[in-house]
C-alpha cells in the first residue's frame, strides 16, 4: 500500500504529492506549520497544537484553511490510510499560489494545506537510553520566533552545525549569552536543588506545547520550576538537561559543548518526566491541554 499524503482536499500517493512552484510557501516562506505526535493512537495535545496553529495563522492575518473538526478528521483519515498508530503528523499552511509579489495577493487561489505523516518509533530509541549531545550556536533568527513559521533557514544551519559535531540538537544563544531554545525544541536544565529551569516564553522563543504539558505534569509531581534565562556556562554545571518537543518528547541530554552533564547518563528527573509524559499522552494523567496564550 503506497504512502498517502494530503494536499488541498485530496489524499494523494506521497510520491505524487506537490504544490505549485508559485506557492508562497515555496517562494517566500509565507506560511506556518505544526507537528503533532500520535502515540498508541492518541494525538498528543492535539488541541494545544491546533490552538497554536490558529494563533500562528492569525499573526499572519490568515484563517484556518478548513474547519478545525475537518482538520481533525483529515489527520485521522491520513493515519488510517497509512496504517499508523505511532506517527508524527506534519501540517503546513501557506498563503497559497499567486503571482510572485511581496504584499498579500489580492487574487489568490486561497491557502494551501498540506499534511504528511510518517512512522514514529518513539520507544526503544537509543537516544532515550544513552542521552544525546548538544552544541550551542548563535541564535540568528528573526524577532518573532514565537510564530511557528516555515522560514527555518537559521535552524537548518544550526542543526547542520550540530550534525557536523556529532550532536543531536543545537541550543541557540542570544546576544546576551543566554540560551533561547533548541533549533527544534525547548531547552531545559535541572539545578542541584532539583529545580527545572527553562526560558520564559515571550516572543523570543516558541512556546512549546510539550513545554506547557511538562509544566502541568511537574506541578502535579511537585517539582519546582523557574522560568528564567540561563547561560551555556550554567548549563554545563547542571545536574541534568533535556529537550522537549512533539518529536523529541523529553530527550535526555548528557553533553553540552563537550561538557559532561551530571553523571553523563540520562537523569532521573528527566526520565521520570518522560514516563509521565507518555502516560499523559495516553490519557492516564487527566485531560490534555489547550495552548495557553
Ligand atoms: N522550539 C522550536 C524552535 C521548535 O521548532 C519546536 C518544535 N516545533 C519547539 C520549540 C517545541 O515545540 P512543541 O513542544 O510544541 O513541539
Amino acid at each position: 500500500m503506497p504512502r498517502s499524503s494530503y494536499v488541498n482536499g485530496a489524499y494523494i500517493p506521497h510520491k505524487d504529492a506537490s504544490v505549485h512552484i508559485e506557492d508562497r510557501g515555496y517562494q517566500l516562506a509565507d506560511g506556518v506549520y505544526e507537528v503533532i505526535a500520535c502515540i498508541h493512537g492518541h494525538l498528543a495535545d492535539e488541541r494545544g497544537h491546533l490552538d497554536r496553529l490558529q494563533r500562528s495563522l492569525s499573526e499572519l492575518d490568515m484563517n484556518m484553511p478548513v474547519q478545525r473538526n475537518s482538520l481533525q478528521f483529515i489527520m485521522r483519515e491520513l493515519l488510517r490510510r497509512n496504517r499508523l498508530s505511532n506517527a508524527n503528523i506534519y501540517i503546513q499552511v501557506t498563503r497559497g499560489e499567486a503571482k510572485r509579489d511581496f504584499p498579500y495577493p489580492a487574487n489568490s487561489m486561497g491557502p494551501s494545506l498540506v499534511i504528511t505523516t510518517w512512522p514514529f518509533q518513539f520507544d526503544n530509541q537509543s537516544k532515550m537510553e544513552e542521552g544525546v549531545k548538544v552544541v550551542t550556536v548563535p541564535d540568528q533568527r528573526w524577532k518573532r520566533p514565537d510564530i511557528k513559521t516555515i522560514a527555518l533557514l537559521p535552524q537548518v544551519l544550526a542543526k547542520q552545525k550540530a550534525v557536523e559535531q556529532g550532536a543531536y540538537e543545537a541550543w541557540m544563544v542570544d546576544n546576551e549569552d543566554f540560551v533561547t531554545e533548541g533549533a527544534s525544541s525547548n531547552a531545559w536544565i535541572v539545578t542541584r536543588a532539583g529545580t527545572l529551569v527553562t526560558r520564559k516564553a515571550t516572543t523570543d522563543i516558541l512556546r512549546g506545547v510539550t513545554r506547557t504539558a511538562i509544566d502541568k505534569i511537574r506541578k502535579d509531581l511537585q517539582i519546582e520550576m523557574e522560568e528564567r534565562s540561563f547561560t551555556p556556562a550554567e548549563s554545563y554545571e547542571a545536574v541534568e538537561a533535556f529537550s522537549t518537543s512533539a518529536v523529541a518528547l523529553v530527550t535526555p541530554i548528557i553533553d553540552i559543548d563537550g561538557h559532561k552533564i551530571g553523571s553523563g547518563k540520562p537523569g532521573e528527573v528527566t526520565m521520570r518526566l518522560y514516563d509521565e509524559y507518555i502516560s499523559y499522552v495516553n490519557g492516564l494523567r487527566g485531560e490534555q491541554l489547550g495552548w495557553a496564550a
